[in-house]
């Protein structure tokens, strides 16, 4: 009998977040042998400032978007059904996080923080941790099998520094992933090469698309090599004489309210 492949599953508010926040960690985890999912808890219909295109039609071209991506990562991205800008942290929708994540079943769950500038991102963070918790309780969603084991809950970087900034209990050094990170953000192009321009430059959407992905390029290596220098005491702390060579890192902060991972599992997120 074939041993199962370990699994992760990325959760974010829009089409766009769950695979591009966390793309090097996932990059990583497809070249070991992991099982990735990805979900989008709305539907990333408001993701534009063209009028014309907003609602359905923006709807149906990021779900091929987001389905591009995935096939990159060898995932599944679904893509609930909620309006985008209006997600409410309801029972109705917790429950559907519960049993979405109890048949899946992943051994790590990765998502936003809980703090944010968008409603959509803060009110997903909070939805996975009230689901998180109850994963393991029998009579609750009793007609989805619980899960015996709490999954470990990571929470992908943010720059916000309120109520805290965000902690870096996990250090994933991206240098042979960064071009990956590129190439899944490059799948989402009404965000990336459009929606991202406006209002201030407006000018890059005539750019060619090689330009366009260039410019990317640059922004992920500026931003990526700003976290190696931001946590540069938890990665000498992590990886000695070896944090010389590493030039960009991911970070990510463990969820209380998931499995505390062991050393073992951290080095298999980390090595
Ligand atoms: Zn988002």
């Amino acid at each position: 009998m074939s041993e199962r492949k370990m699994r992760v599953l990325s959760i974010g508010a829009h089409p766009d977040d769950a695979d591009t926040s966390a793309g090097g960690l996932l990059t990583k985890l497809k070249r070991k042998g992991w099982e990735i999912r990805l979900l989008s808890v709305t539907d990333g219909s408001a993701g534009t400032y063209r009028k014309e295109i907003g609602g359905q039609e923006l709807k149906l071209m990021r779900r091929a978007e987001a389905a591009r991506s995935g096939a990159r990562l060898d995932a599944r991205y679904d893509v609930l059904d909620h309006p985008d800008g209006r997600l409410e942290v309801t029972l109705e929708i917790r429950e559907e996080l519960i049993r979405y994540i109890r048949r899946f079943k992943p051994d790590l769950i990765i998502t936003n923080r809980l703090n944010d500038y968008h409603a959509d991102h803060r009110n997903t963070a909070q939805l996975v941790q009230d689901a998180s918790f109850l994963l393991t309780v029998p009579c609750i969603c009793a007609d989805t099998p619980y899960m015996e084991h709490m999954p470990v809950v990571l929470y992908w970087h943010d720059s916000f520094k309120k109520p805290y900034p965000c902690q870096g209990d996990v250090i994933v050094p991206i240098d042979d992933t960064l071009e990956d990170i590129v190439q899944h953000a490059s799948c989402h192009e009404c965000q990336y090469f459009d929606w991202m321009y406006w209002p201030d430059n407006t000018e890059l959407i005539d750019w060619p698309r090689e330009q366009q992905i260039a410019r990317l390029r640059d922004r992920f290596d500026r931003l990526f090599a700003r976290f190696r220098r931001e946590y540069d005491a938890e990665v000498r702390a992590k990886f000695g004489d070896e944090a010389d060579n590493i030039k960009h890192v991911e970070v990510y902060e463990i969820s209380e309210y998931g499995e505390e991972p062991s050393q073992e599992f951290l080095d298999i997120l980390e090595k």
